[in-house]
């Protein structure tokens, strides 16, 4: 078992957190502890009582993330989506000037931009050919490494980290620091999931979101599913009544059984889209390469991403070109959209070819 008191900052370890009115129990119906107004705001959409800072809905939605995901609530936190669970692992437990953290570029930005502001050393290993990860540089660099942040799958090149080289680096890493998996796209390839192993790491920590597949990405709402040791220690440095109301009303009803279901057919449906999409570009003469995907975007590799970029800004289609990216020039991230939208893009890449015959 990890000593998580040992890998926690001093200043943390020591911290008093500040108690919210809501956080101290006692019963009673007239609620004068808070200093909130007692009237409440008229015109407040469907939400009723925003005058009160929230009460029980926090622990619902702990309860029904908990049950969706069939572990224990005591493993749970939710975050300001899953980019506030990376700012808060790092401030926790990353020692500014002595500790570093680790990641595997191409990945995602956030884990440097979190890490720079707060002052915290970054070593990048980078992946190797087919995105898959240099174990042995990996080992070679443990040195005051505090947190590891594996993407999986990995954004932005939609490729996927085995469990076996996740499971080794677990074990690289044992008692000496936390293997953050950022599972942001995991329902599209529910299968991959490392939460099956979670019991039997004590340092793996998984990011999940609502911002993907759940289709709500402007409550700004994600997760933090670890050991209850590092879950507590990040309750002690999260802001006071973390997450608002309307976002946990809507979040909470996310986990319906109705609207389950209903992501599920609609990851069908994108998926469909992407083959169909995946099967059209494959043929179309500004491609060069289709990266495998496992999620709910594509990283093509064009001959010009430059031109392609523009092409698609032409017909007012906006995508992200990764050509700044390690290993990924003239690569560009498309997100899957609708069916009309795919053939919109089709389309902007097709009229080129008309121009030049
Ligand atoms: C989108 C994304 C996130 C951010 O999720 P939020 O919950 O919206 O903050 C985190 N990690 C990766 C890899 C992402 O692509």
């Amino acid at each position: 078992m990890i000593d998580i008191k040992k890998l926690v900052r001093k200043n943390i370890r020591n911290l008093i957190p500040y108690q919210s009115a809501r956080s101290i129990k006692s019963n009673g119906d007239i609620w004068l502890n808070a200093n909130e107004m007692p009237f409440p705001k008229k015109n407040t959409f469907f939400f009723k009582n925003l005058n009160r800072y929230p009460r029980d809905e926090y622990s619902l939605l702990i309860r029904s993330y908990a049950s969706y995901l069939n572990i224990n609530k005591i493993n749970i936190l939710a975050t300001r989506g899953s980019d506030e669970a990376i700012e808060l692992l790092i401030k926790a437990f990353c020692e500014p000037k002595k500790d570093k953290i680790m990641f595997f570029p191409p990945t995602y930005d956030m884990y440097s931009i979190y890490s720079e502001i707060l002052g915290i050393e970054s070593v990048k290993v980078f992946q190797l050919k087919k995105f898959k990860l240099d174990i042995n540089t990996i080992k070679k660099n443990m040195n005051n490494i505090k947190i590891i942040f594996i993407c999986n799958p990995n954004n932005p090149t939609g490729t996927i980290i085995k469990k076996k080289d996740i499971i080794k680096i677990l074990k690289i890493s044992h008692n000496k620091c936390l293997v953050v998996v950022d599972e942001a796209y995991i329902e599209f390839c529910i299968k991959k999931t490392s939460i099956d192993i979670l019991k039997k790491y004590s340092n793996l920590v998984i990011l999940r979101t609502l911002s993907k597949a759940f289709s709500l990405a402007s409550i700004r709402c994600g997760f933090v599913i670890s050991n209850y040791k590092i879950i507590n220690v990040l309750k002690k440095i999260i802001a006071p009544y973390p997450l608002a109301t309307p976002v946990l009303k809507i979040a909470l009803n996310a986990f319906s059984h109705s609207n389950l279901d209903y992501m599920k057919y609609k990851i069908l449906k994108l998926y469909r889209n992407k083959n169909f999409l995946i099967n059209k570009l494959k043929k179309n003469f500004h491609v060069k390469k289709i990266f495998p995907s496992y999620t709910n975007f594509l990283l093509v590799k064009f001959h010009s991403s430059k031109d392609v970029f523009n092409l698609f800004l032409k017909k007012k289609i906006i995508s992200r070109d990764q050509s700044n990216k390690v290993f990924l020039k003239n690569c560009i991230r498309i997100s899957i959209g609708t069916k009309k939208e795919c053939l919109s893009l089709l389309n902007s890449l097709v009229s080129k070819k008309k121009d030049i015959n």
